[in-house]
């Protein structure tokens, strides 16, 4: 199964993409996860990489591109991938139409989880990441059991740097004006499936699942 789950910051990509990874035993290959782990080891990617991030803006697409190339010709990713957060440009959806084509790779949806902003504010700014395994909760929606440490692992939860307010913000006006216009791309193919992400999270997956489930 090849998908590709989009969706505006704090949509609930990676919470979904957590459950669906399990269901169809495939990787999740999310590129703001690659970023942040290439920041933390501070390599030469990390580096170039964190100072667009720090302000909510998108890493160039050749160097994310290159990385996406590398990551999909794995041998993991044969059987299928959960592509999350990209792409996140027109010039990067023509370059995945390359890749896949490359690969021999079709696509099997394109998933769109639909959210309003205010919802995004709530979900991006209450957001806490585990510092060891990388599950994802929410002081409100998603609280751990034990305040600030994971349930899965006992790791410490952290917020983000950029989910903090202002560069929710700024995420969410690129996200309007760069990444927004993709899903017209999409939808010229009979691939796009549109979810209501305002749900809860299991009826999220529910709906996701049935529809990946008809379009087999
Ligand atoms: P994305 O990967 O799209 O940026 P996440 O999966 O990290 O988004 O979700 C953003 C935040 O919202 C997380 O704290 C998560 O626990 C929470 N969340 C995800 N889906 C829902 C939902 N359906 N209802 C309420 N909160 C949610
Ligand atoms: P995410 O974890 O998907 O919210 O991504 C966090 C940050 O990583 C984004 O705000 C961007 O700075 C960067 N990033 C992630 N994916 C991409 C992409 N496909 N193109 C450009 N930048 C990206």
């Amino acid at each position: 199964m090849y998908i590709l789950l989009m969706g505006p910051p704090g949509a609930g990509k990676g919470t979904q993409a957590e459950r669906l990874i399990e269901k169809y035993g495939i990787p999740q290959i999310s590129t703001g996860d690659m970023f942040r782990a290439a920041v933390k080891e501070q390599t030469p990617l990390g580096l170039e990489a964190k100072k667009y991030m720090d302000n909510g803006q998108l890493v160039p697409d050749a160097v994310t591109v290159g990385i996406v190339k590398e990551r999909l010709a794995k041998d993991d990713c044969k059987k299928g991938f959960i592509l999350d957060g990209f792409p996140r440009t027109t010039s990067q959806a023509v370059s995945l139409d390359a890749i896949l084509r490359d690969l021999g790779i079709k696509l099997d949806g394109v998933i769109n989880i639909a959210v309003p902003d205010e919802e995004l504010i709530k979900r991006t700014t209450g957001r806490q990441i585990c510092r060891s395994c990388g599950a994802t909760y929410h002081v409100t929606f998603k609280p751990s059991k034990v305040k600030n440490v994971c349930d899965k692992c006992g790791g410490e939860l952290y917020q983000r740097d950029d989910d903090k307010v202002e560069t929710v913000k700024k995420r969410l006006s690129v996200y309007a004006a760069q990444t927004k216009p993709l899903i017209d791309y999409y939808k010229n193919s009979n691939l796009y499936i549109e979810i209501d992400g305002k749900q809860s999270m299991e009826d999220v997956y529910k709906d996701i699942v049935a529809s990946l489930e008809k379009s087999k």
